[in-house]
């Protein structure tokens, strides 16, 4: 089934390039149809990891766990930010001349917070069958975005981060994925242009916005 295919990452870590990282917990793995500029995967290893995520995070010790990996693939998200974009920031400038400077200074200037630059979650209702966390520059660019679907299932709340886990029972978010997530317009994240359902005009929008963005 190709629902399955993020199973082989777990069972065989060190024969996939994608996975980047492996401890006794999870993998963390490049997703293969990235979303945006940089977009990782935060593969759990748990015997619950067939079940859908609003189960599977009923386990304390697994979402505890988990919390902690996606703090990791943020760190690795943000470094490769700043790798990919730091020459452009404007906030990265500072650091950069101090660092390079005759005389640097001890401490340099902390430069762009870029964990603040991504979003992270679950998918409401996840189209693979192995419990998977999405890590990501919120920036939306990237080729393998072609349907609107890809866009707002990542900037709705159809994208629902680990802090609202546990869920009650009667949690509204149990609902999320029967609601109008995939029919609702094409917002900008940046400045909240309306593009309707035009995701042709949005992905050149989105394009232009990164430019500005990296620039930051
Ligand atoms: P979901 O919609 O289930 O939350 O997201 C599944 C993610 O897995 C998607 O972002 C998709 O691009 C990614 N994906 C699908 N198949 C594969 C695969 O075989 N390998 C990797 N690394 N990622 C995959
Ligand atoms: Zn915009």
């Amino acid at each position: 089934d190709r629902r399955d295919g993020l199973g082989v990452y777990t069972a065989d870590p060190y024969a996939y390039d994608r996975v980047l990282f492996n401890n006794e917990n999870a993998v963390i793995i490049q997703d293969m149809f990235p979303k945006s500029s940089v977009h990782l995967l935060v593969l759990p290893k748990s015997d619950r990891n067939l079940l859908h995520p609003f189960e599977a995070f009923e386990d304390p010790q697994l979402l505890a766990d988990i919390k902690l990996e996606v703090e990791r693939a943020k760190q690795m998200v943000a470094s490769e930010l700043r790798r990919k974009y730091g020459q452009f920031s404007k906030s990265e400038q500072a650091r950069i001349q101090a660092r390079d400077a005759d005389d640097p200074p001890e401490v340099l200037p902390e430069g762009r917070d870029w964990a603040k630059e991504i979003i992270t979650g679950v998918h409401a209702v996840p189209s693979m069958n192995h419990l998977h966390v999405h890590v990501m520059s919120r920036d939306m660019v990237n080729d393998c975005l072609k349907r609107s679907a890809h866009y707002n299932s990542f900037q709705t709340s159809f994208l629902v981060p680990l802090d609202k886990f546990p869920l009650a029972k009667d949690d509204p978010v149990r609902r999320i994925g029967h609601g109008p997530w995939h029919t609702v317009d094409l917002v900008c994240w940046r400045c909240k242009e309306n593009f309707g359902n035009r995701v042709t005009k949005l992905k050149a929008h989105l394009a232009e916005e990164h430019d500005q963005w990296k620039r930051e």
